[in-house]
């Protein structure tokens, strides 16, 4: 049986104005994230009868009416997981202390909102490091999903933080080459981080590590942002790939990917966004049809909850669930 996780980056509209050099004032109280895009996740899913995993920002957690929707979220059977505190950007540029405050405060405040304490963790533009793999495992996470294995991306991701002023250009080539080596040499399956070495699979954590899915073979990335740019034949070349190799899918979305300038009135240039919402909640459709055809999907609570299971009824060894 091969399995699917599908995960929603609920990025709050404060850190897309962020991204984009914006005062949030001119927009008052418009929130188009929890508002307009995660009510239409959880039609598109609800069609599906697909459980997800939306990895919510503990301060849009603080809100009175995006309480009412994360529970809502909840009540469908989804899994409401961690995404930090504020989406700093540059988050594993941050110290020990800085990181360890954020976790913790985000855990408590999403843990409140939800009902339940979050057991997973994406960090801000998949910037996960070392420090942070430790404080989640210190802290009981069952597991984290930031890693992404597309060779350029630490290159991309600093292009961008410099682009919107978040860092000095004289941190731009910081750790770079290291990035680099740990993007190239980590596993592509779930796995326990070695500890010291998050990038090495080892068996001394009990935290497991879901590596985002990129093509196999080619390396590629074929989520949503690559989609608006090469089309949907680019998720059937990564889907064909995935199947091929027999291998478990970690996709995720993102939720600018369900506001559209033509019908939500936010004219930013942003992937996707300039994309009319018909157009791609059709194409969101044809991904997800595709999918359930052919995956078990489930959260990514639940897959690493049987993981857990296999290691031990094998000794460790694991099973053939990730192959
Ligand atoms: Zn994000």
């Amino acid at each position: 049986m091969s399995y699917c996780t599908i995960s929603v980056d609920v990025d709050s509209f404060d850190s897309l104005l962020k991204f984009h050099g914006l005062n949030k004032d001119r927009f008052g109280d418009y929130d188009p994230v929890y508002k307009k895009a995660v009510p239409r996740f959880i039609e598109l899913f609800d069609e599906f009868g697909i459980k997800a995993t939306f990895f919510v920002v503990g301060e849009d957690c603080l809100r009175l009416p995006n309480r009412t929707i994360i529970r809502n979220i909840v009540s469908r059977g989804h899994e409401i997981a961690n995404h930090s505190l504020n989406h700093k950007f540059a988050f594993s540029m941050l110290p020990r202390e800085i990181k360890m405050k954020d976790i913790v405060e985000s855990t408590r405040i999403i843990g409140d909102a939800s009902g339940y304490m979050p057991v997973g963790f994406r960090a801000p533009g998949y910037d996960v490091d070392e420090v942070t793999i430790d404080l989640l495992d210190k802290m009981g996470y069952l597991y984290d999903s930031s890693l992404y294995k597309f060779i350029i991306y630490p290159l991309i991701r600093r292009a961008s933080y410099l682009r919107s002023k978040q860092i000095l250009r004289s941190q731009m080539l910081k750790n770079l080459q290291k990035e680099i080596k740990e993007t190239i040499v980590s596993p592509m399956h779930i796995y326990r981080p070695m500890a010291g070495k998050f990038w090495r699979k080892g068996e001394d954590r009990n935290i497991f590590e879901v590596p985002v899915s990129i093509m196999p073979f080619l390396g590629f990335p074929f989520n949503t942002t690559f989609l608006f740019l090469f089309g949907p034949k680019f998720f059937d070349l990564g889907f064909w790939l995935t199947r091929k190799y027999n291998m478990n899918l970690n996709y995720n979305f993102h939720s600018t990917d369900m506001i559209s300038s033509d019908c939500d009135k936010i004219f930013l240039k942003h992937p996707g966004l300039n994309i009319d919402l018909l157009t791609k909640q059709s194409l969101f459709r044809r991904i997800l049809k595709e999918i359930t055809k052919y995956y078990k999907c489930l959260t990514l609570e639940s897959f690493c909850q049987i993981e857990s299971q296999s290691k031990k009824v094998s000794g460790g060894e694991g099973t053939s669930l990730d192959r």
